[in-house]
């Protein structure tokens, strides 16, 4: 007896399973472990497990990407200065600057908190 053709079969499942488990955060296995899965829906057997081997081969990669990967803006160097970070906590009056993501993107973040800026009136005012 075999699997209907759209059925995920238990060995490209648990291939999947165990790549995912090796990645660095809960957050990251749970999302990873359910893509995988659903990258399988819908293969044939064969092809299931041809995609889940390249996924256990891959995982190494994806791991370093994901343990290299800083959400905030990246400010290298010191901590900031107690009386600016007093500025941003208290104040709200950020230290907007300019930032351009991997691919070339331009953003504006604050380079003592991270904090993004939620309007165009609250740059460097004492407004939120
Ligand atoms: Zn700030």
């Amino acid at each position: 007896m075999s699997a209907p053709r759209d059925d995920v079969i238990g060995a490209a499942r648990l291939a999947v399973q165990c790549a995912a488990r090796l990645l660095p955060t809960p957050a990251d296995r749970r999302r990873y472990q359910a893509e995988f899965v659903a990258e399988l829906y819908g293969m044939p057997a064969g092809a299931q497990l041809r995609h889940a081997t390249g996924v256990l081969a891959q995982v190494h990669a994806l791991r370093t990407s994901l343990g290299s990967t800083d959400r905030l803006p990246v400010v290298l160097g010191p901590p900031a200065p107690a009386s600016r970070r007093f500025l941003c906590r208290y104040l709200r009056w950020h230290n907007w600057r300019t930032f351009r993501t991997d691919d070339g993107a331009r953003y504006s973040a604050c380079a003592v908190c991270g904090r993004f800026p939620t309007d165009t009136v609250s740059r460097n005012s004492f407004i939120g």
